[in-house]
């Protein structure tokens, strides 16, 4: 693999709450168009991990790149390529988030939902970034509820406007944290189909999940956390059928 290929790279990332260590020297490079499935237990660092590379939590040291770019770097270890803040703003909304609780605005239609950012982030115009949000969520089969605002939707269609919202900024990598973890369980499939589809489409993820079976079907790496480490990256086929560590073993099956 050349250089060109990795979309984010994290190198010796560190991060603590008060003096509480929750990530421990994570390095890891994700490629783009694969998607990769972080699996660990509750506590373990996933959340912390995933909003880093957003920066929605700020590494406590450590480097992260971005095409290349730095955009968290403890000051001991100023020695790569700094970027403005005008550059580092256009590098974090080429990374855009999916929460667990959709975050919808309640005050908006499910258009305007997903056209604010374009227009006001990106500077779209309100035709051109209409146009954009009712393809993307014909995508997901939401042509129908353009107009009506979020509390009328089941929890399955308010994470499907969420993820129309995010791919409406067109990020260079989309991350999910628990995407299904809210939804009555007969709403999960309608989540992981899309983003079945996403990840065919050659889209970069990183997706922290409970789905086993998503995460075997479509990751190209797993990623296992625990106690704020990377125990183990591996394939799924590797990962669940031979894993590397006792710890990955009691996961995936408690009680063996
Ligand atoms: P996971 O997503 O794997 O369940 P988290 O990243 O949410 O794990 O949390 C890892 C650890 O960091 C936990 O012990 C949690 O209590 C702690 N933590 C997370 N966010 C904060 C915060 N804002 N302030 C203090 N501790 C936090
Ligand atoms: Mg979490």
């Amino acid at each position: 693999m050349d250089d060109q290929s990795i979309v984010i790279s994290v190198k010796n990332l560190n991060k603590d709450f008060d003096g509480v260590e929750v990530l421990r020297d994570i390095n890891i490079d994700i490629l783009s168009g694969t998607t990769t499935c972080i699996l660990g237990p509750s506590g373990s660092g996933k959340s912390t991990f995933l909003r880093c590379l957003n920066w929605l939590e700020h590494p406590s040291s450590g480097e992260i790149r971005i095409d290349g770019v730095v955009i968290g770097q403890s000051s001991k270890k100023a020695n790569g390529k700094r970027a403005s803040s005008r550059a580092l703003n256009k590098v974090r909304t080429n990374i855009c988030m999916v929460f667990q609780h959709f975050a919808l605005w309640p005050h908006l239609t499910v258009l305007e939902n997903v056209t604010i950012a374009p227009i006001n982030v990106l500077g779209r115009s309100k035709i051109e970034a209409e146009q954009m949000g009712k393809t993307l969520l014909k995508r997901v089969g939401l042509e129908d509820k353009l107009h009506v605002y979020p509390h009328t939707l089941s929890g399955g269609q308010k994470q499907r406007v969420a993820i129309s919202r995010a791919l409406a900024m067109e990020p260079k990598v989309l991350l999910f944290d628990e995407p299904t973890s809210a939804l009555d369980p007969e709403m999960v499939n309608e989540v992981l189909s899309v983003m079945r589809e996403l990840a065919k489409d050659g889209m970069t993820m990183v997706v922290v999940t409970h789905e086993m079976n998503f995460a075997s079907d479509v990751a190209d790496s797993i990623v296992f956390m625990d106690r704020g480490l990377i125990r183990e990256v591996s394939p799924p086929e590797v990962f669940f059928n031979n894993p590397q560590t006792e710890r990955a073993r009691q996961f995936i099956a408690p009680g063996c």
